[in-house]
């Protein structure tokens, strides 16, 4: 688990568009932290930042004790999900899990643990043999996050992880992230443009509005505040 740190993050494009600007937030170990907001306001511009995957145009970004603003992807401690799961689609759900670790040159046998562990607090051990067609939607955003889970990350960082999925599906993965969030206790930076999504899962939500935060607070008082 680590704390992370932006400190006048702004980020600019090369077409100018400045989709974030003076964003500062000290996220605590083991909060998850909601950004909501309308499309286009620079949520995913703002996690990617914490990723790795944009260049941050100028300000500080700490994972841990960790500046971190130079580090590739692979450097920091991170694990994400994506709203399309990003799922090999050659590999078999045990594959894709493994994958990760694998490249790490992690030995087979504190491989197949872990992915078997995995498996079982996302409930998909009997899964493992299918190729990712042969899931269903819900099924395929259970993997992407075991995939994320076995690698235990400093954070996770989910994009919209369940706006693929129907309203009813939608619900019961909702309670499903809150449980896992509960029992692994990781940092988690979610993103959202439902605020339902927001208010039921965030310790903490920052509302996002033109690149900016416009508001930080709990549920409970955004919830009561005018
Ligand atoms: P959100 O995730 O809240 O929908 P984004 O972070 O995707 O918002 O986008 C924020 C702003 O940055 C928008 O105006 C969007 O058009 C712009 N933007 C996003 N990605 C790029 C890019 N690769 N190049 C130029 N502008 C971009
Ligand atoms: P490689 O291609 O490097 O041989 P595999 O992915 O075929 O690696 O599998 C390595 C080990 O992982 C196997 O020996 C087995 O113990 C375990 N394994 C692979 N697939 C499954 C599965 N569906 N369920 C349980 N264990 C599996």
């Amino acid at each position: 688990m680590a704390s992370v740190v932006l400190k006048n993050i702004y980020k600019r494009y090369e077409n100018h568009v400045d989709a974030v600007k003076d964003f500062n937030l000290l996220i605590q170990d083991g909060e998850m932290v909601v950004f909501v907001g309308p499309s286009g306001c620079g949520k995913s511009t703002t996690l990617r930042m914490i990723a790795g995957l944009e260049e941050i145009s100028s300000g500080e970004l700490y994972i841990g004790e960790k500046r971190v603003n130079q580090l590739s992807p692979k450097e920091r401690d991170i694990a994400m999900v994506f709203q399309n799961y990003a799922l090999y689609p050659h590999m078999s759900v045990y594959e894709n899990m493994a994958f990760s670790l694998k490249l790490k040159k992690v030995p087979k046998d504190e491989i197949d643990k872990k992915v078997k562990e995995a498996a079982q607090v996302l409930q998909i051990e009997h899964l493992l043999d299918r190729k990712p067609k042969a899931l269903s939607g819900g099924q395929r955003q259970r993997v992407a996050m075991g995939r994320a889970i076995v690698r235990k990350p400093a954070v996770f960082l989910m994009d919209e992880p369940l706006s693929n999925l129907d309203a009813k599906l939608r619900v019961s993965m909702r309670a499903e992230i809150s449980r896992l969030h509960r029992q692994l206790k990781t940092t988690t930076i979610y993103v959202t443009h439902d605020q339902t999504e927001a208010m039921t899962l965030g310790d903490r939500i920052v509302v996002m509005k033109d690149g900016m935060i416009q508001q930080v607070d709990t549920p409970m008082n955004l919830y009561s505040s005018p």
